[in-house]
């Protein structure tokens, strides 16, 4: 179960123990704790049966056999689509194109091509083909027509494939199925069990399933067609059906074992129990010449077997999730309600359909307070009442005054204008275009104007994380970001290295000297130095030493650069100062803040400018600042951040208090996994811990882990952390380091 190989001796060894019950246990334990138990249900349709010149001896399609299999072409276009979005209604996942002959010609592909096309500007299904032998030109053209998974059975073990088919090879379908592979599809690949084999010839098929590496595999039962040389074939008994499905297991622990044609020939008890041991997909839908099983019908079993259907197929196939694939997208798990520190999430597995998590990530660190929460719920109804927004151009109202009244005090004295903005990103462009404009005003009253007008460029250090949008993206790191992708499009910015002082570590002077350098050198075309203050957060996770910054503010001022502070993710008390500037007590010129604001309710940031900026910019042409957008200070996101930033420093919710203790027992609880062998640093500041591994983490893998262990964890890269809400309890934060060290072991 912890991944370690089993032997083909040793599967012998299982399959012949005469304890079945046990086996089947074992496989189910392999199945919940390694496989998938989201249920992936695919559906496919014959789209050209019969007349194959292929001898394979099961097969109803042989033209050397006399069967009853249907004869016609390649199905039109708008058949194939019809029949993708009756599936696509059902939840089915995948929809796959099945023709019969040993290859299409030339001009089939060409139409099938057309016809995946066809199906993509219509329908956001899956899409999979089983087209035969073809070769990586084809799959080439296929991968790009939309097809993202190609289907090729080995069909049985190698010792037995040349008894059932002389017309073709096993090896001409591996290697299909390599260069479907190294044409950018997945693999699909199983077989028939049943059709004469040994059991030791079933365990020799699952092995070699197993060197190809596939993570689909269908299992048929072998369905005797009359007319075919195996019509005369014992079944096999449902005690040897199990017992395969449950080898199988073993020897493929993480693949979607996956029902396919025969299974009605299994009583409902042996589907059940087949379900139990480690079948987590089917085929399903009357699609097959001998399938026959409807899908409502077949859901309902497979949520009886106590499978999920995480998130929706809807959601599946049309909703774009943040860095998420569209056609190989991660499982996403549907939230039902959320309520203080904890997420609820849809289950049908567990006992009241629902699941509830301990929350480590206060949604991507915005919800301090946890959800629900009874005040900042009134402040919204309450401005519902009178209006949920007007225009800020030429209107202004009470909220945005008080927001701005309330955090006036809290932030650093030289921030006297506020500019509300939409979101974290939006308040970085902002900021930088502030700056830009703020030295543009200057040049204009310059007695050498030309010495101020080139500078419009920024520079940053590396590791650091300020948003998607396009000129924030342009400071993020560029290795670790999205330089390589949008390179040439984005302008070229200046970065020096992460300062290296641990913010709990000695001060090393070095590690100044390259901003040094570079500001030296190209101060003439900087407006601004960029940084999140002590904490680096998406970029890296890591906390420097409040030194730099004040060399760093030292080094702006001597060369005429302002200071742009990022407080997006630091801001309202993260770090364990209300805001991270604290921590070294230099005050920057412009300050972006967002995420908690609203207390994670609404998207609301602003962006804090001294008077200096504020005036230079609006005493020059064009005479004000350049920037408005539509929800510009949105009243119901301002009433909510009053309430957010009123309850954060009453003096009864004690956030210094709250923190802290989330600090202290971040340290103390986090500790032990800096003796574990994948663990290469443990640190810990304010409400925040991270653990970071030495390789990066199977995303996947350790979400659904996670989520088992009863905590939403969402890791990236080599970073494991938490950022809980403030309002957490010390218990659940137990539950919230327990479970992080314990998957962090198992990794
Ligand atoms: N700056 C920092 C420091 C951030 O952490 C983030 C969000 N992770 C952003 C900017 C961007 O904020 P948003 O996602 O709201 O655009």
């Amino acid at each position: 179960m912890a991944g370690a190989d089993i032997r083909e001796e040793e599967a012998l060894w299982l399959a012949t123990q005469p304890d079945k019950e046990a086996l089947y246990d074992a496989a189910h334990d392999i199945t919940r704790v390694r496989a998938s138990r989201e249920f992936d249900m695919c559906s496919i349709i014959n789209a050209k049966s019969g007349r194959c010149p292929e001898n394979c001896k099961w097969c109803a399609q042989s033209a050397h056999y006399q069967t009853k299999a249907d004869v016609y072409d390649l199905v039109d276009k708008e058949e194939c689509l019809r029949q993708a979005l009756y599936n696509e209604r059902q939840d089915v996942a995948r929809f796959s194109l099945v023709t019969s002959g040993r290859k299409p010609t030339s001009k089939q592909l060409e139409q099938i091509c057309e016809t995946t096309r066809h199906m993509r500007r219509h329908s956001s299904i899956h899409l999979c083909a089983s087209l035969g032998l073809l070769d990586e030109a084809g799959l080439q053209a296929l991968h790009e027509a939309g097809i993202t998974r190609y289907h090729c059975n080995l069909e049985t073990a190698p010792s037995y494939f040349s008894t059932l088919c002389t017309t073709h090879t096993q090896a001409e379908k591996i290697a299909t199925l390599e260069a479907a592979r190294r044409a950018g599809m997945e693999i699909c690949s199983g077989g028939i069990i049943g059709m004469g084999e040994t059991l030791e010839q079933r365990i020799e098929f699952a092995f070699t399933l197993n060197q190809l590496g596939t993570q689909s595999i269908p299992i048929n039962l072998l369905s005797p067609i009359p007319g075919t040389p195996l019509e005369h074939q014992t079944p096999l008994t449902e005690e040897e059906v199990l017992t395969t499905i449950a080898l199988f297991r073993f020897i493929n622990p993480t693949a979607y074992l996956r029902f396919a044609g025969g299974r009605s020939q299994l009583s409902q008890a042996a589907v059940k129990r087949a379900l139990y041991i480690g079948i987590n997909s089917a085929i399903v839908g009357d699609l097959l010449t001998t399938l026959g099983s409807k899908v409502s019908d077949d859901k309902a079993l497979i949520e009886e077997a106590g499978y999920d259907f995480c998130g929706s197929a809807f959601d599946r196939e049309h909703l774009w999730h943040p860095y998420t694939s569209t056609t190989h997208p991660l499982p996403v798990y549907k939230v039902k309600r959320a309520q203080g520190a904890t997420l609820t999430l849809d289950d049908p597995q567990a006992p009241q359909g629902e699941r509830t998590l301990v929350e480590g990530m206060s949604s991507w660190w915005c919800a301090v307070h946890g959800y629900n929460h009874p005040v900042l719920n009134r402040a919204a109804e309450e401005q519902l009442h009178s209006m949920s927004h007007v225009m800020f151009g030429g209107l202004t109202h009470n909220p945005a005054i008080r927001l701005g009244e309330l955090l006036l005090p809290l932030v650093p004295p030289s921030m006297q204008k506020i500019f509300y903005a939409d979101s974290g990103s939006v308040a970085v462009e902002v900021a930088l275009k502030m700056a830009v404009q703020y030295w543009y005003a200057k040049s204009l009253s310059a007695p050498d104007a030309s010495a101020l007008a080139h500078k419009n460029n920024f520079v940053t250090i590396r590791s650091g994380y300020h948003g998607d949008t396009w000129n924030a993206m342009s400071v993020c790191d560029p290795v670790t970001g999205m330089h390589s992708l949008f390179g040439p499009a984005l302008p070229v910015r200046h970065f020096v290295p992460q300062p290296r002082s641990r913010f709990d570590g000695e001060w090393n002077p070095d590690d100044i000297l390259p901003l040094e350098q570079t500001i030296r050198q190209h101060y003439h075309e900087l407006a601004a130095l960029i940084l999140e203050p002590i904490v680096q957060g998406a970029g890296g996770m890591w906390f420097y030493h409040p030194q730099y910054l004040r060399e760093a503010a030292k080094l702006c001022r001597e060369y005429g650069l302002l200071l742009i502070f990022d407080e997006i993710a630091t801001g309202f008390g993260r770090t364990g100062k209300l805001f991270a500037w604290e921590h070294a007590g230099v005050e920057p010129d412009i300050m972006c803040i967002g995420k908690a604001l609203t207390g994670g309710y609404m998207t609301l940031s602003a962006v804090l400018a001294s008077n200096e900026v504020a005036d230079s910019i609006s005493n020059h042409t064009p005479g004000c600042f350049m920037h408005g957008p539509t929800f510009m200070g949105n009243p119901l996101a301002c009433a909510v951040a009053c309430a957010s930033v009123r309850l954060l420093t009453s003096p009864e919710y004690d956030w210094q208090g709250k923190v802290k203790r989330i600090e202290r027992q971040l340290r103390d609880e986090l500790a032990p996994a800096r003796h574990f062998p994948q663990v290469a640093d443990v640190r810990v500041l304010g409400a925040i811990g991270v653990i970071e591994v030495k390789q990066p983490v199977d995303m996947a893998w350790m979400q659904r882990r996670f989520v088992e262990e009863g905590i939403w964890v969402r890791p990236f890269g080599r970073l494991v952390y938490l950022m809980p809400p403030f309002i957490i309890t010390s218990e659940q934060l137990t539950r919230l380091t327990t479970g992080l060290l314990k998957i962090v072991k198992e990794m």
